[in-house]
């Protein structure tokens, strides 16, 4: 059946201005690293992004090796977008990434200007698209020039395969050269992408900072911790869950070490009236330079359920306390 978006579909969601540039992001995002591939169900898929658009969230999140195999959630997702989208492109911000491992041999991986520019190349084929609303370097090389790199993404700009860049996982110092380099070169960089939940604040020493000083925004991925901060480990790994997979950085071991935790702050959420997962959401809404949460999802039941943080993003300074005195 044709797809016909929503015509409601901008009424409820929240848009941020990212950093000092001109781009609006929903404060909920969705990312594609899991439950895309071909490994996984095309039509599940495509529910998720139907839904997604439905509810307003204009960005997409994916990267050259997403899948598994690598490649595939961006072949699936371009499948779906020429079908279901086609009519909308100019209403999503889609985004892709190079940094890590995607073919043999020396200029498939890191930071190369070789690896970064045929990677996009290979992008957009597999999406169908002739460019991307921002090209991300997906993680810092410690072993080629910063500005090698960043010309890299200088050029993917001048040359219209990308409108803005953003860089990910790059520590403080780091991504101040980088934002030194960029702004010499006059680039557009507007997004730095990290890993943020209440299980892991690194951003909160340093890089936010950053990220101000240099009119820079920031999306947090894996906000639920991969699924830890939601209710459904509350009773053991169910089966089919991403920890009963262990085909991630999660595992039943994690899950396990957290449980604690987890449980506690399950009784903050639901004094709060919320969802633990819809909690983490808007815990991490609460850093004024957060443009947007970026989340997984593996069925659109469980995106519906996440956006409803919107409707409490407010905490008083004791639920903080109580946060900050069970996950430090
Ligand atoms: P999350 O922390 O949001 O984890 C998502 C997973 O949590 C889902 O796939 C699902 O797992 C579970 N989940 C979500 N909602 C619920 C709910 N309401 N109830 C129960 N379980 C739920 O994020 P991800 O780790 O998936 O990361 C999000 C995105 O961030 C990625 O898709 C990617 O785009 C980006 N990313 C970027 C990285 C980088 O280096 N730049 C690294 C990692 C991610 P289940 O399968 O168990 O149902």
């Amino acid at each position: 059946l044709e797809y016909k978006a929503s015509e409601q579909r901008y009424d409820n969601m929240k848009y941020n201005r990212t950093g000092k540039s001109g781009v609006l992001l929903p404060a909920i995002s969705l990312g594609l690293w899991h439950n895309f591939g071909f490994i996984d169900s095309i039509q599940n898929g495509r529910e998720i992004l139907r839904c997604a658009f439905d509810l307003g969230i204009t960005h997409f999140d994916l990267a050259n090796n997403y899948g598994p195999p690598y490649g595939s959630a961006e072949e699936n997702f371009g499948t779906i977008l020429k079908q279901d989208f086609k009519n909308y492109r100019d209403e999503l911000f889609i985004a892709t990434k190079a940094g890590y491992d995607m073919w043999p041999g020396p200029y498939g991986n890191l930071g190369s200007r070789k690896y970064l520019i045929s990677s996009l190349d290979q992008s957009l084929k597999r999406m169908n698209l002739d460019y991307v609303d921002i090209f991300y370097h997906h993680r810092p090389d410690p072993n080629t020039p910063l500005e090698e790199t960043m010309g890299a993404l200088a050029d993917i700009v001048r040359q219209g395969k990308a409108l803005y860049v953003g860089i990910s996982n790059y520590e403080p110092a780091e991504t101040q050269k980088a934002a030194t380099i960029l702004k010499e070169l006059n680039v557009p960089f507007i997004l730095h992408q990290a890993r943020y939940s209440m299980f892991d604040r690194w951003i909160e020493n340093g890089l936010l900072d950053t990220l101000e000083d240099n009119g820079v925004g920031c999306i947090a991925f894996s906000p639920l911790a991969q699924g830890m901060l939601t209710d459904k480990y509350l009773g053991g790994i169910p089966e089919g869950s991403r920890a009963a997979k262990n085909m991630s950085y999660l595992n039943s071991d994690t899950v396990n070490s957290n449980i604690e935790k987890i449980q506690k702050l399950n009784d903050i959420a639901q004094e709060r009236g919320q969802k633990l997962s819809q909690m983490a959401v808007a815990w991490i809404l609460r850093q004024p330079q957060v443009a947007s949460v970026l989340l997984g999802a593996s069925s659109a039941n469980q995106l519906k359920e996440n956006l409803k943080a919107l409707d409490n993003l407010e905490f008083s300074s004791e639920e903080l306390k109580m946060i900050d005195g069970i996950v430090g």
